[in-house]
């Protein structure tokens, strides 16, 4: 599997996990760009956003459940922002969906 978060989730490649369950897993951003940086994934493998389907309403449902419930739990639910980079043109790296936790300092809008 060359997959980097496949890998994460499957336990091969260590993270610093802070939720996990069957079908998703939360971890620190290794190269954090705000105090709170999390990543949060579903486990099989999806491209990204762009690869979505009606197959796939309850898994992004429970994903965002998951982040409203690591919101609460961190402290951080008063403000943050979720941010899924889609293709190489908006700054996508990791070629499995994940959703950006982004809190603790103020975030400007619009992102460049
Ligand atoms: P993106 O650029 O939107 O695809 O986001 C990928 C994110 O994954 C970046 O913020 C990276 O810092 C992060 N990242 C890359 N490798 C790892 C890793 N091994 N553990 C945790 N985060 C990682």
């Amino acid at each position: 599997m060359d997959c980097l978060f496949c890998n994460i989730a499957a336990g091969e490649i260590p993270a610093k996990t802070i939720y996990e369950d069957d079908l998703v897993m939360a971890f620190y951003d290794i190269a954090p760009a705000a105090p709170v940086h999390i990543l949060v994934i579903p486990k099989p493998h999806i491209p990204s956003a762009a690869a979505l389907t009606e197959k796939d309403a309850a898994l992004v449902g429970h994903i965002f459940a998951v982040i409203a419930r690591l919101a609460r739990e961190h402290g951080f639910e008063e403000g943050f922002r979720i941010v899924s980079n889609v293709g190489a043109l908006a700054g996508q790296s990791v070629p499995h969906l994940h959703f950006h936790l982004l809190s603790g300092r103020a975030l400007a809008w619009p992102p460049g």
